[in-house]
């Protein structure tokens, strides 16, 4: 989908995106009572040529949503990547699957705002989400990267990475407080999550899916017991809104709701998976013996249950492993170092 300028305003309007009026987050968005109806783009009777869409949360915030795979295949499912548009520099928290689509977005930004793309946090550093990031590069020479020390990401990226983000990190932008937070491995060994204090909006990068049934990525990198942990944590911060990688951007009503169903579903299938494990239940007949129950309806549940519980079972089996640190990672992470300079201008 081309995107203009001209045109990305009308998109919002006619994306049934939030749409903002105040400054008050809580009252800008305006909900959405539908039901959840799960992350297949099909079912919910949408064409590839609808794709990207892009949702207003608040006056500087949005949420892009892109199609993961073909229409009609079985990936039909929306990846996104939330951008925070402040007076001094854009902000971009994960991006899309090619070089493309990840051109798109960048074009969706330049036509809402003039300020330009100063920084990309990669919370999710599977191909889906980094492979289309030479598009910042190209259009934005000095854009910096941010990271977890652990991130598998290609050598263009690395060279422009200018803070690794261990623990915790408050970037603060053009008044907008952006806390940086590593809480523990749970899609990856490296999953970066934003919480933006001040409107109450957490953006869950890859720990969280909407009606996405929980899967440990194509290379299997997940630690599912540790995910769960990393949930918990998630869900004191206080967050009002919490925004999901995978899955469409329902409303906040929607996606609240979703969030607790997301960890309850987290907790029966590791206690059972714990239980099928500890009665010396092989994992392939283990796989036939959950009750996945309601999430039997989740896209993909039958493709990523499998190999979810493989990795449960190498947790338990204590050979999950730890994170292989490449060569090319620093020794030690650069949590809390100062930022570079901007030199991103218009
Ligand atoms: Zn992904």
């Amino acid at each position: 989908m081309r995107v203009s300028s001209a045109c990305a305003a009308a998109m919002l309007l006619a994306s049934g995106g939030w749409l903002a009026a105040s400054a008050q987050v809580h009252a800008q968005i305006r909900i959405q009572d539908h039901v959840v109806a799960g992350a297949d783009a099909a079912m919910r009777g949408f064409q590839e040529s609808d794709f990207p869409r892009v949702h207003r949360l608040a006056e500087n915030l949005y949420v892009a949503e892109d199609l993961a795979g073909p229409i009609d295949g079985n990936t039909a499912f929306t990846t996104n990547a939330m951008f925070v548009v402040t007076s001094d520099g854009v902000v971009v928290l994960d991006a899309f699957k090619d070089v493309a689509s990840t051109t798109k977005l960048v074009n969706i930004i330049k036509g809402l705002t003039t300020q330009p793309i100063r920084y990309v946090v990669i919370g999710a550093d599977h191909p889906d989400h980094i492979a289309g990031n030479q598009a910042f590069i190209t259009a934005f020479p000095n854009v910096v990267f941010i990271t977890h020390p652990n991130a598998r990401i290609n050598d263009a990226t690395r060279a422009r990475v200018g803070l690794y983000v261990a623990d915790n990190y408050t970037l603060t932008l053009g008044g907008v407080n952006m806390e940086i937070k590593f809480l523990g491995r749970a899609h990856t060994a490296s999953d970066l999550v934003v919480y933006l204090p001040q409107s109450k909006i957490l953006w869950a990068s890859e720990t969280f899916f909407n009606g996405l049934y929980p899967s440990p990525g194509g290379s299997r990198s997940a630690y599912p017991i540790e995910w769960l942990q990393v949930l918990h944590k998630l869900d004191k911060l206080g967050a009002t809104l919490i925004l999901p990688n995978h899955g469409f951007i329902d409303s906040p009503k929607v996606l609240m709701a979703v969030w607790e169903q997301w960890i309850a579903l987290f907790e029966s299938l590791i206690s059972q998976g714990t239980a099928l494990h500890n009665r010396g239940t092989a994992l392939d007949a283990a796989a036939y013996s959950i009750n996945i129950g309601r999430y039997q309806y989740w896209y993909r549940a039958a493709n990523n249950l499998h190999t979810m519980l493989l990795r449960i079972y190498a947790e338990l089996d204590g050979t999950a492993g730890p994170y292989v640190v490449t060569a090319r990672t620093p020794a030690v992470a650069m949590s809390g170092a100062a930022l570079p300079p901007a030199v991103n201008r218009p």
